[in-house]
């Protein structure tokens, strides 16, 4: 059981979750009370997933879990931590190349507000070559992903993919209409 009573906050895309974020959770709760998974809403990314499918599939992986919460904000991440009453920020480094920008993210929200800890955590090896983009393309390109995600992803890719090809089968059959 977790010593700490702490809410931690783990903010990300989750789009869409994998098993690399499962592992970090785990760990997470390992240590702190509660982890919160706060999805970014941002309006610059192009999402495949949209805000409320990623809650939703964040909702099936975590069934049942009540030391698990889930929710979305936008704006400063310190912000967001000091309203919902967190004191850490969880991410997860998977290898160096995630470093600089994680150590620059840290820096800057401690400036921001000293008194939030970020707590970096590393997944187990086998997800350390894991992310979101890359179940994407893999996926896209027919790759198997069921090692890398929870079964409610590796559905909704199936369900997403297939609606994107009849929408693009539709509209080049309605292109050729227009052409006739
Ligand atoms: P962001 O756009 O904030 O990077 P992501 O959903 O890609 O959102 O990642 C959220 C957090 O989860 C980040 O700290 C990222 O480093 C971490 N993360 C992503 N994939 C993995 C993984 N396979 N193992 C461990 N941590 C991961």
């Amino acid at each position: 059981m977790p010593r700490a009573r702490a809410l931690a906050v783990f903010p990300g895309s989750f789009d869409p979750v994998t098993n690399g974020h499962l592992d970090i959770v785990r760990r997470g709760l390992a240590v702190f009370g509660r982890v919160r998974l706060a999805i970014l809403v941002n309006s610059e990314k192009q999402p495949l997933f949209s805000v409320e499918e990623r809650l939703e599939i964040l909702r099936e992986a975590f069934r049942g879990n009540p030391r698990v919460e889930l929710d979305t904000f936008s704006g400063l991440l310190v912000d967001y931590a000091r309203k919902v009453g967190a004191s850490v920020i969880l991410r997860g480094i998977r290898a160096l190349s995630d470093f600089d920008y994680e150590f620059q993210m840290a820096l800057m929200n401690r400036r921001l507000d000293p008194r939030i800890e970020t707590v970096f955590m590393m997944p187990a090896e086998s997800y350390t070559y894991v992310s979101s983009r890359l179940v994407k393309e893999v996926f896209q390109l027919g790759g198997r992903v069921s090692d890398l995600v929870p079964p409610v992803v590796e559905r909704r890719l199936r369900e997403k993919y297939r609606g994107k090809a009849t929408r693009a089968g539709a509209s080049r059959t309605r292109s050729k209409r227009r052409k006739r």
